[in-house]
């Protein structure tokens, strides 16, 4: 049997390269590091997780705690490592992000059937590969992923900056998490007067310099704190600082806050912490003198600032089908960001349904279609035939899947209602998948 190139050990690539030994494929993955990091990447390991240690939420009346109980089910590596190396976040699934990055190294290394080489990828491989490096993409692969489509790919992307607990000043910052759900959160609440003498140097603050289109080109998703602050005086305070839900948080004048700020938990040791929604691009010295206003942040110790990147993803629709393969040549396949599904765990799903249709491919069997039914399907489908204005990365969205039926009126059962849907759905392509193996 053939086997396939995988480029880039990233989420998808990881995902991609043990979907396909576990179906039997020998596989090539191919991966830069340590040779070569791109500006994000830090670790040696794969599957680093560049920003945020969150995964987001862990429940099923959630569009991606829907994905990740669909992967669950289909046996996902990443799900499971990261079921492993979870950290305290309330509903949510949080990493620690060297310990999963590790336990997915050592996993991928232990397959018999994938061959680990550590090599920068300059030219697209003769035959079948799956291409997933990720939203850095960039140099001799970048320009041949552009001469093989015919189409330039890029925008803008933000991360948010981790501090030190024992530098934080603990008597200013109470630990809860929103609406009672436990204590995993550190809050830092402000009076309007802390608030608003914060956003006035956030607003004036100096930005570190990007290149032509950043001004043009931020993802809402990932939009950088000081470019929503100056969007409206009161935008954070109802936007990442809005203080609901933490009734046994006050502020410094022992009123209710006026904004809080929140720090999660990034290390399984609990001793590093990321500013909730602070992606930013300031400059270093400004970070640290910005949010050194604060609460609690006086004398935060940075272990890492913010920083803003390129974020480079293909037109989809004009050239990928529902198992993210060319349509004109189904043996190179895409997965990950560099597709346009957005985030660590949506770009995991694209790795494991384009491994699934490959392999199968590859033994003569029919590909699958995961359906608009399910949460990786949905994906799949909304990036091969978007069909609106101008495409742009996506995050799961129950908006997104088949609409149902006969919608519940309430939010929670309707959610409930796509889930359910969505996992007997997944359930029935597991038979066939066993079935033909
Ligand atoms: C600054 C920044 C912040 C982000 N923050 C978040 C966040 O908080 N939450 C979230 O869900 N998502 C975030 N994202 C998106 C995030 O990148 C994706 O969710 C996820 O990492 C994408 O997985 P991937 O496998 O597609 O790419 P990656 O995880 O980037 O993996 C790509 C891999 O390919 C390797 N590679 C690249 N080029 C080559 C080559 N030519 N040859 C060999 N190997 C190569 C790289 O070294 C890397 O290991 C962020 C992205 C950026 C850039």
């Amino acid at each position: 049997m053939e086997s396939v190139s995988v480029i880039g050990a990233g989420l998808a690539g990881c995902e991609a390269a043990y979907t396909l030994a576990k179906n039997g494929i020998g596989v090539r993955l191919y991966e830069m590091k340590p040779f070569r990091r791109s500006p994000a990447h830090k670790a040696d390991t794969f599957a680093e997780l560049v920003c945020s240690n969150s995964l987001r939420s862990n429940k099923l009346d959630n569009a991606v705690g829907l994905l990740k109980e669909e992967l669950r089910r289909l046996g996902s590596l990443v799900m499971e490592c990261a079921d492993k190396t979870a950290v305290p976040a309330g509903g949510a699934l949080a990493v620690d992000r060297v310990g999963f990055s590790k336990l997915v190294t050592e996993r991928i290394e232990a397959e018999p059937l994938i061959e680990v080489i550590h090599s920068e990828i300059d030219a697209i491989p003769e035959g079948p590969v799956i291409i997933a490096t990720g939203p850095l993409t960039d140099g001799a692969l970048m320009k041949a992923i552009e001469d093989l489509l015919g189409d330039s790919l890029h925008f803008f992307d933000a991360a948010a900056p981790i501090v030190s607990l024992e530098s934080l000043d603990m008597t200013k910052i109470v630990r809860a998490s929103r609406y009672g759900r436990g204590s995993d959160y550190l809050n830092c609440p402000m009076t309007r007067l802390e608030y608003y003498t914060f956003l006035r140097e956030l607003i004036a603050a100096e930005t570190a310099e990007l290149h032509e289109f950043e001004s043009k080109m931020v993802f809402e998703g990932c939009m950088p704190v000081e470019i929503m602050a100056k969007r409206g005086d009161l935008t954070l305070a109802h936007g990442p600082l809005k203080p609901v839900g933490l009734n046994e948080v006050k502020a410094s004048d022992g009123k209710r806050p006026f904004a809080v700020v929140q720090l999660r938990q990034d290390n399984a040791e609990g001793t590093l912490f990321n500013i909730v929604g602070f992606q930013t691009n300031l400059k270093f010295t400004e970070q640290k003198r910005v949010f050194g206003l604060i609460p609690g942040l006086e004398h935060a110790e940075f272990v890492r600032y913010g920083v803003m990147h390129r974020n480079s993803f293909l037109q989809s629709p004009k050239h990928l089908d529902s198992s993210y393969a060319l349509r004109n040549d189904p043996d190179v396949c895409f997965a990950g960001q560099i597709t346009g599904v957005e985030g660590y765990i949506e770009s995991a799903s694209s790795g494991m349904l384009a491994a699934i249709n490959l392999a199968r491919r590859l033994k003569g069997l029919e590909t699958i279609d995961f359906t608009r039914e399910t949460a990786i399907g949905s994906l799949a489908h909304y990036v091969s035939e978007y069909n609106g204005g101008s495409f742009q990365p996506m995050n799961v969205t129950f908006g997104i899947m088949e609409p149902l039926e006969a919608p519940p009126r309430d939010k929670y059962e309707r959610a409930l209602a796509y889930s359910g849907r969505a996992l007997e759905r997944i359930d029935s392509i597991l038979n066939v998948l066993n079935e033909t193996k």
